[in-house]
């Protein structure tokens, strides 16, 4: 018999510097390709999934902030920044046999369909893949919050984080060679240790919701599957 997904709905977190590859800023074209292979892969295995996609790798409202913008008008340009980069991740994604619709907090008809939850619902129902721009369509939030409140809202088992490092450690593995893995931790030990997984907002509705956060590397190749499967990869952070 072969092996099926241990996961249903889930929904992916990739931050915009995922995008960047080892480039200096923008999208590396191979890199959202390897992505999506991964995704596509899950996708073929029956897992529905969404992807709450960042901006980061274009603009972050803080930078804007800290040049003497308003907050709030640089914080709608990182929310437009995220809808580039959820173009072109749905783009490869078509090309690569996927079907994806992306959905934006902010309207935006002319160029993708506004947010509408029963549609997402119906969209991964069907097997598509829902990639959710905009954020949370408001200033002052993040992206990750996005994903805690898109996954509470679609019933995701599991947010998935994809970040560089492949998990939560008790020191930063790049600067403290002892530093060591947790395979799994509890919402309120992550707290208490102060291991900053995502910010205080996102972390908080996840909790509330017990929705589990698992933090694993999407540089490392298959994890995707291997956590849809299961197995341990990164770490997982529950309620
Ligand atoms: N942003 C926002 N509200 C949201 C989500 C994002 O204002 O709900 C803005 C904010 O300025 C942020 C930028 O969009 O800096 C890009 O998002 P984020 O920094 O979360 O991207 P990531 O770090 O995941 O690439």
């Amino acid at each position: 018999t072969i092996a099926q997904p241990a996961l249903k709905r889930i929904l992916l977190k990739l931050s915009g510097e995922a995008l960047m590859g080892d480039d200096q800023f923008g999208i590396n074209r191979a890199t959202i390709v390897r992505m999506v292979e991964e995704i596509a892969e899950v996708t073929r295995m029956g897992v529905q999934v969404a992807v709450v996609i960042g901006g980061g790798n274009i603009f972050r409202g803080v930078a804007g902030g800290s040049v003497g913008m308003d907050r709030a008008t640089a914080d709608y340009m990182g929310m437009l920044a995220t809808v580039m980069n959820a173009l072109a991740l749905a783009d490869a994604m078509d090309k690569q046999g996927l079907t994806a619709r992306v959905m934006s907090a902010i309207a935006i008809e002319q160029v993708v369909e506004p947010y509408v939850r029963p549609k997402a619902l119906q969209y991964l129902e069907e097997g598509k893949v829902v990639v959710f721009a905009a954020g949370t369509g408001n200033p002052f939030f993040t992206t990750d919050t996005a994903a805690a409140l898109r996954g509470a809202e679609i019933g995701a088992e599991l947010v998935l984080k994809a970040t560089k490092v492949d998990g939560v450690y008790t020191a930063d593995p790049q600067k403290d060679p002892s530093a060591t893995r947790y395979a799994k931790l509890t919402f309120d030990e992550a707290i208490t240790r102060n291991l900053g997984i995502m910010d205080a907002t996102a972390f908080a509705l996840c909790r509330d919701q017990r929705l589990p956060i698992r933090v694993f590397s999407i540089v490392k190749s298959g994890a995707l599957k291997r956590v849809v499967m299961g197995e341990d990869e990164g770490t997982l952070v529950y309620a």
